[in-house]
């Protein structure tokens, strides 16, 4: 382990799941490390526009505490724009995301990682066997960097990795509402999330959405960037809604954020000593949106890579292991679901089809069992 004053093993850039739960991992493992995160994350941690839905597993698997979850689900609400609706049973949490980051980020905190907030990565070089990042504040010198800054990873533009493809991104407009309890249980029903789908009258590859929170309702809608020409007008489609009509009516605004999701994998996920973690690398579920279990995983993986690679002295085999560990826990699928969501947004009948097999299987089964075959 090497650690003085600005000198790491690793520097993680970004305070997300992936680069946290990244930089948590490698204190666990024995390395330094440093998070660079560009936004104020004290007192109460950043807001990003995120569903913030997570599987009752991944609340399980991180003891994620109860009294920082908004709202536990059991129910998704699949409705149709041409009249059906399909109900998908499962357990979930709903949680703030500057909660939820502020959570790991405590942890590594409490363990003694060292963060540097509302410092944002402007450059870095790799000088011998080091990289140097800097920021306005400061350089530091780490051997690896997990670049675990978002879909547009400046640090990856810095290095100049080819960018992830237009087509592989949706751009998503959310809102952030004032909304009582008492109406999101009349009209939304207790535990329950509703998705919004019409390829021709909402959104050609992606959905609406409301979330509800503690007293707050999420208000989201998300399509292809390469097909949006107006965000702003396309998102008030979803408005017209009746039911997302009855909840935003006399619901104050509190906030509204364009965001982008990769729907596709970066084509480098690794080079020199650099990894792609999570959105940085484009590993969100194309069919879902669903990002967070896939940056946490990546953050791990690149870890235990840098580990068994040092351990067996090939660090030059660190792309394989990196790319070969994330194709058998995640990317294969991933991948398979990029392929298939052409095919499931073909046309409303075909989305209907699919949302018919989703309310009892999950999506991966789908595929895998080649249950869209008569799509
Ligand atoms: C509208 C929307 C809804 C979503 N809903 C869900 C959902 O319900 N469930 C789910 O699982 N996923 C959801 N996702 C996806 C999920 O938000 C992402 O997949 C997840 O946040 C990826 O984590 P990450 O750590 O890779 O990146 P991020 O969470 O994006 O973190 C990147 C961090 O890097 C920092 N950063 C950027 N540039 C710099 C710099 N130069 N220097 C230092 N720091 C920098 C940023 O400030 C940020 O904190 C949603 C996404 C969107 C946009």
């Amino acid at each position: 382990m090497t650690e003085s004053s600005n000198c790491f093993d690793i520097i993680a850039i970004g305070a997300g799941p992936g680069g946290a739960g990244a930089a948590i991992h490698a204190l666990e493992n024995g390395y330094s490390v440093c998070l660079i995160e560009k936004a104020t994350l004290e007192p109460k941690g950043r807001y990003k526009a995120c569903g913030g839905a997570m599987d009752w597993k991944l609340v399980e698997k991180l003891a994620y505490p109860e009294d920082k979850i908004e709202r536990v689900v059991e129910t998704l609400e699949l409705h149709h724009l041409d009249g059906e609706n399909y109900t998908k049973k499962g357990k979930g949490a709903v949680v703030w995301r500057s909660v939820f980051d502020k959570f790991l980020v405590d942890q590594l905190k409490d363990q003694g990682g060292i963060i540097k907030e509302n410092e944002a990565v402007v450059d870095l070089k790799r000088q011998g066997e080091n990289y140097t990042v800097f920021t306005p504040k400061g350089k530091y010198q780490g051997k690896y960097i997990l670049a675990a800054d978002g879909v547009t990873s400046p640090t990856l533009k810095q290095l100049k990795w080819p960018r992830i493809a237009s087509e592989d991104i949706i751009i998503t407009i959310t809102e952030e509402r004032k909304v009582t309890n008492q109406k999101i249980t009349q009209w939304l029903g207790k535990d329950s999330l509703h998705l919004f789908f019409s390829v021709k009258q909402l959104s050609q590859l992606g959905y609406g959405w409301l979330f509800p929170k503690n007293q707050e309702l999420t208000v989201g809608w998300g399509n292809q960037l390469s097909r949006v020409k107006h965000a702003k007008q396309e998102f008030k489609k979803l408005h017209k809604l009746p039911l997302v009509r009855t909840m935003v009516q006399e619901a104050p605004l509190t906030r509204f954020k364009a965001h982008l999701i990769p729907v596709g994998i970066r084509s480098q996920i690794y080079h020199e000593n650099v990894y792609a973690i999570g959105d940085a690398g484009g590993f969100v579920d194309p069919i879902s949106g669903k990002g967070i279990p896939y940056a946490l995983q990546s953050g791990q993986i690149a870890i235990k890579t840098i580990k068994k690679c040092e351990q067996k002295d090939l660090l030059e085999k660190q792309s394989h292991y990196y790319e070969a560990t994330l194709e058998k826990a995640f990317l294969e699928m991933l991948k398979k679901k990029q392929v298939a969501r052409e095919k499931i947004y073909e046309n409303d009948q075909s989305l209907k089809q699919f949302l018919a097999l989703w309310e009892s299987y999950r999506s991966s089964e789908i595929i895998r069992r080649d249950l869209m075959k008569n799509i």
